[in-house]
């Protein structure tokens, strides 16, 4: 921080100052800044931060010198102005406003027309050739005066105004006279004397102090603190006051004030975009009490009306972007058609207006592309994989309810999720209409378009699924009713049947009647750019966790460079397999499990050629058999008699079956490796599967597929070897049957403490590691990955954690395990692969931590794929310091 008080600014100013933006708070510096671009922005001064400092501190020397300063700043102010404070002839008038750390909206309050008393109102009033306004002027400034340094309710003030109009029988405040401003403006300062037994000061001076000092207490109070703490600041932050000459743009038709930003904000193109608002000054603009102008155009506009000034501002954003390096937005005043600068500040833009910013920057070469990487939010790249309305297109919305999940579809109205799956399997477009989703929904969800609920939020079962499977989901939309009898919607005004066409979008909330044209996601122009930009800027590899071919299609599409998880048990629920599963688990031989697992062996077969073939000799993680067995079993006591029934099997042994199944803890119980070792026919089976589908796929296409056989649970290495034994021997008969060799590594998921712990062991027969960070966060803490909700949020809240473990990893603790892990699985195998694909895979701070652990790849969800590639890509860049 530099020592210095105060940093002038103006025309006069060669460059400003030495400060940094850290003591001039925003808009200070932004000030100070356009200054040194010689762009005209009206004199002043910013007090630092250290001026506040010295000021809440009441160190007195330090107010000395600052006082002396402001003398200093006010004559440069008064030089450069041809005007001073307090001369009722050649009147100068200030703007006191507060400069903060950071965007604080609503927090302290601008003082505007200080220096207004008695007399230089009238000194306003010959000058503006307007008695009126300048009384209007000076009663404004009390009444914020009053408000800003003495804490009073501006409330109290319109009142007096509202009691003057009525007794004097006017309609409205624009009828008030010259002549009844003397008369209003002491009922104003004798408002100030009855409520503060203090008076309002003549002295222009000590205005100027007051006002100051106000600041500094209205910093110190109540909104000012909660503020703080509600945008992460300390309390102990300072921030900085401007005090500058004021421009006025209500003083005739040459005069206004706007806003204006170099960039559309929803596209990004290189254009003047904003609002003008002739004779207003900022806060009418703000209040919107008159309908604004465009900017640009042959109608009415700011280029119509004043084209000098229109195009002085477009020289000045010009400049501005120039500079900068980024699309900026300006606030301005018009005064007697000079164009004056106000604020700086980055302009307002969607995702893919930033895309668009930043491959031109690019472009002209005034960024790099590792900064422009560094420019976007990873997370926001969501926005952007989602179909959209078209905003052409009409529309005539039904109901809005919440935007719960992204993207935008058109279906018929269905009710029910089973009627919904089948016609959706017959190739119909369906958004499943429900009150709430529940999980026997699932399946019909899997296949809709979309879902629309009746009721729930953000958080409720279609949405958290919704969101999981990528599909648009607007959820809550109260206004609407279901009635599942008569097979009718029923809205406001409008009733639709069951088989009527809607859209549903997602983003928005709102549910349209009909069919609205839907714009696809565009994965190519500045998107693939970017992207293209982030692949050459990562070392981590990049995979997708998927199972069906449609999300691998998915993973493909969005980049992914392989799968690091294929959880198998998915592929087990489909269709016959169930019944064959079912079959085995209940089987009392080995001989009968074997002969129920022939029947699943060429359905598995045949899904892992087509996940070989989509991802075409990249990499492919399978995951053995990872659940307990019961998760296959119904649970119902209807449903477990239907099946005994339907499998010739006794009802009574059927359900001791079942107890023996039964566990009190399934999840730490009998699954993953341990369920392997017990039925080793599983792990023939998948292998078998696996291999065969190598062979085929790599008969047909000549291409080696890579199968990586991952063994879920592992805690100790006799585990693997075990199952590792027998995944070998397969692999031996398939390649001998087939003449061909096959390629796989053999690895497990680190996914328990022990495993952690004994990683050079087990490394010793494991060609790779993929840390399973759901379960091993789960495991870490002891906490149910399944009901953790319950009271998580409750700790974030009262930052017992910092963030929910499941979602952002706990680098402190389950990363030290991950850390130590891959630190001993090198020591046990040095080229050992290591991969992570939990929840955490697609998490932009946890991926930041895989980058410094030195992982090789991340895996994630395939609509979080395009997220991790930005994600590793500024991992590295900031690790590696290349920014
Ligand atoms: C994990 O535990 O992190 C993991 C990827 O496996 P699952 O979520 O299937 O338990
Ligand atoms: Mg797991």
């Amino acid at each position: 921080m530099s020592n210095s008080l105060i940093a002038t600014f103006g025309a006069s100013s060669a460059k400003s100052t030495d400060l940094s933006a850290l003591d001039l708070g925003e808009r200070g510096a932004a000030l100070c800044a356009m200054a040194d671009l010689h762009l005209a922005v009206p004199p002043g001064f910013v007090l630092s931060t250290k001026a506040y400092c010295a000021i809440a501190a009441g160190e007195a020397a330090e107010i000395a010198n600052l006082k002396t300063e402001i003398t200093k700043g006010l004559a440069t102010i008064e030089r450069e102005t041809g005007c001073a404070l307090g001369d009722r002839k050649n009147l100068l008038l200030l703007a006191v406003r507060p400069s903060l750390p950071a965007a604080l909206p609503g927090t302290l309050e601008a003082l505007l027309n200080l220096g207004l008393n008695d007399e230089t109102v009238e000194g306003l009033g010959a000058s503006a050739g307007d008695l009126a306004f300048a009384h209007e002027c000076y009663r404004r400034f009390i009444q914020n005066y009053a408000h800003v340094v003495m804490g009073d309710d501006p409330a109290a003030f319109e009142d007096l105004l509202s009691l003057f109009i009525e007794e004097r029988g006017y309609v409205s405040s624009r009828e008030i006279k010259s002549s009844d401003g003397p008369e209003l403006t002491q009922r104003f300062k004798a408002q100030i004397q009855s409520s503060n037994d203090r008076i309002f000061p003549q002295s222009v001076h000590e205005q100027l102090w007051n006002a100051i000092a106000g600041l500094v207490r209205a910093w110190q109070g109540p909104r000012a603190k909660a503020q703080r703490k509600l945008h992460g600041l300390k309390d102990d932050t300072g921030f900085a006051i401007i005090v500058q000459a004021m421009v006025f743009g209500n003083q005739n038709e040459g005069s206004g004030t706007g806003h204006a930003a170099s960039r559309h904000p929803q596209t990004g193109e290189s254009a003047l975009h904003g609002e003008y608002l002739e004779d207003a000054q900022g806060p009418d603009l703000d209040a919107r009490l008159r309908q604004s102008t465009l900017l640009s155009g042959a109608g009415v506009s700011l280029e119509a009306t004043l084209p000098d000034a229109h195009a002085t501002l477009v020289t000045a954003l010009n400049k501005l972007e120039h500079e900068r390096r980024d699309a900026v937005e300006v606030d301005f005043t018009i005064a007697q058609g000079s164009l004056w600068l106000l604020d700086l500040r980055p302009a307002r833009r969607t995702t893919a207006a930033n895309l668009k910013i930043l491959t031109d920057l690019v472009a002209q070469k005034r960024i790099t592309e590792e900064q422009a990487l560094l420019r976007i939010d990873p997370l926001q790249l969501d926005q952007l994989l989602h179909s959209t309305l078209d905003p052409a297109a009409k529309r005539e919305v039904v109901a809005q309810g919440l935007g719960a999940s992204p993207g935008a579809a058109s279906g018929m109205i269905i009710f029910d999720a089973d009627e919904a799956r089948t016609l959706a399997g017959q190739g119909h477009h369906v958004i499943l209409v429900r009150t709430e989703t529940a999980p026997e929904d699932i399946k019909g969800l899997h296949l809709a378009d979309g879902v629309l609920t009746t009721r729930g939020g953000m958080t409720s079962h279609a949405a958290v699924i919704a969101r999981g499977m990528g599909k648009p989901c607007v959820s809550g939309a109260s206004s609407l009713k279901i009635d599942t009898a008569e097979g009718v919607l029923k809205a406001p005004g409008m009733t639709l049947h069951k088989g009527d066409i809607i859209t549903i979008d997602g983003s928005s909330g709102q549910v349209l009647k009909g069919q609205v044209a839907v714009i696809k996601p565009s994965l190519s122009g500045d998107f693939a750019t970017v992207l293209g930009w982030a692949d050459k800027s990562r070392r981590m590899k990049v995979r997708a966790n998927a199972e069906t071919l449609h999300d691998a299609k998915l993973a493909r599409d969005f980049g992914a460079e392989g799968i690091g998880l294929s959880r198998t048990e998915h592929m087990f629920f489909e269709g016959d397999r169930i019944i064959a599963m079912r079959e085995m688990i209940l089987a009392d031989s080995e001989k009968e499990r074997r002969a129920a697992l022939a029947k699943i062996l060429p359905m598995l077969r045949e899904d892992f050629v087509g996940l070989f073939s989509i991802m075409a000799a990249r990499p492919v993680t399978i995951r053995l058999l990872d659940p307990p067995l019961h998760e296959f079993l119904p649970s119902q006591n209807d449903e477990i008699e239907a099946l005994a029934k339907n499998l010739g099997a006794n009802p009574s042994n059927f359900k001791k079956r079942l107890a023996e199944l039964r566990e009190q803890n399934p999840m730490l119980g009998h699954r993953g490796v341990r369920l392997l070792l017990s039925y080793p026919e599983i792990t023939d089976m998948q292998a078998r599967a696996i291999f065969e589908a190598a062979a085929l796929v790599q008969a047909q296409s000549g291409k080696a597929p890579i199968a990586e056989i991952m063994v879920p649970l592992v805690a100790a290495r006799a585990e693997l070897s075990a199952v590792r034994a027998r995944i070998d021997a397969v692999a031996k008969d398939v390649a001998r049957e087939t003449g061909q060799k096959i390629e796989y590594m053999v690895g497990t998921m680190i996914e328990l403490p022990r495993a952690a712990l004994k990683a050079a062991d087990i490394a010793e027969v494991a060609e790779f590691f993929s840390f399973g960070t759901n379960d091993l966060t789960q495991t870490t803490y002891g906490i149910s990955r399944d009901d953790s909700a319950r009271f998580i949020g409750e700790y974030t809240n009262r930052q017992i954690f910092p963030r929910d473990p499941f979602v952002s990893l706990d680098v402190d603790g389950v990363g030290e395990l991950i850390t130590m892990a891959v630190e001993r699985g090198r020591q046990g195998r040095p080229d050992i692969q290591l991969g992570i694909c939990g929840e955490h895979g697609g998490d932009p701070d946890s991926i930041a931590f895989f980058e410094q652990a030195g992982l090789d790849y991340i895996s994630c969800s395939p609509f979080r794929v395009p997220i991790a590639r930005l994600a590793a890509a500024q991992a590295f860049l900031k690790f590696s310091n290349k920014s």
